[in-house]
């Protein structure tokens, strides 16, 4: 099914179809292209990140449009409302209990989660979504060679932290995520709890394709990946693009692979 707004993004659409493409990434209900974002993620021009800011149009990648088919579907977390994130939380990042395995050959990539107390996710379904999001086949896994592990105890590289927009800047300083924004600093991924919530508007309440964006996008800074920007109307967004600040004539998406 279709949605009626994509149509109107996806005038001319090159060699894929749209349809076929919405259906292979489970993306059959995207909603209309919202206004102009509030945020996304963002790399600003500090030290510790790997990618400029900008959003200006440049010279496409090569596009071959390689999605996956019957993957198993995302869990879809519950809804929640802006109202429901804090500004500024308990400023206490709490590691998530227990270990997720991998479930691929490649160099073991550990990381940990920690969720900010005082947020009203509920820390385990989070850990579910973001290594159902890394684990996925048409995530960076197969690309990078690597197998993503969940640990909470000693000898991760890599931590993942859902924080509130307060906490968030303040971890992501001296990257500029004005309340809104998430990042990559250092061996650091923050993902900002009001994005973590409520998405974009062009992901149309696909909270489980979102997430996978948000993931994906972050993650693939942490694996030395910079902006990419739409290779053309219709084609699907790499996921490097900061697709929460817009998707321009692109069309969302959250997986890798895609434009791999
Ligand atoms: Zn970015």
């Amino acid at each position: 099914m279709a949605a009626a707004g994509i149509v109107a993004v996806v005038g001319t659409s090159p060699s894929l179809g749209a349809d076929t493409w919405l259906r292979d990434l489970g993306l059959g209900a995207v909603g209309t292209p919202g206004p102009t974002p509030p945020a996304d993620t963002l790399a600003g021009g500090g030290p510790a990140t790997s990618a400029p800011a900008t959003s200006a149009p440049a010279s496409p990648p090569p596009a071959t449009t390689g999605s996956a088919t019957s993957v198993t579907p995302l869990a879809t977390e519950p809804g929640y409302d802006a109202a429901s994130i804090p500004p500024r939380a308990s400023g206490r990042l709490v590691t998530v209990p227990g270990r997720s395995a991998a479930n691929a050959p490649g160099r073991r990539l550990v990381y940990r989660l920690q969720v900010e107390a005082g947020l009203p996710f509920d820390p385990a379904t989070v850990a579910g979504t973001v290594h159902a999001v890394l684990s996925d086949r048409r995530g960076w896994q197969p690309l990078e060679k690597v197998a993503f592990e969940r640990t909470d105890g000693a000898g991760y590289e890599l931590t993942i932290v859902i924080a509130s927009p307060e906490t968030t800047d303040r971890l992501c300083y001296p990257l500029d995520t004005v309340g809104q924004l998430s990042c990559r600093n250092g061996p650091r991924v923050i993902l900002n709890a009001i994005r973590w919530a409520v998405g974009v508007p062009w992901y149309g309440g696909r909270m489980d394709l979102y997430h996978a964006y948000l993931v994906n996008h972050e993650v693939g800074h942490a694996l030395g990946h910079s902006h990419e920007y739409c290779p053309g109307p219709g084609r699907p967004a790499p996921v490097m693009m900061q697709q929460s600040k817009g998707v321009g004539r692109c069309l969302p998406n959250p997986w890798p692979a895609v434009n791999a």
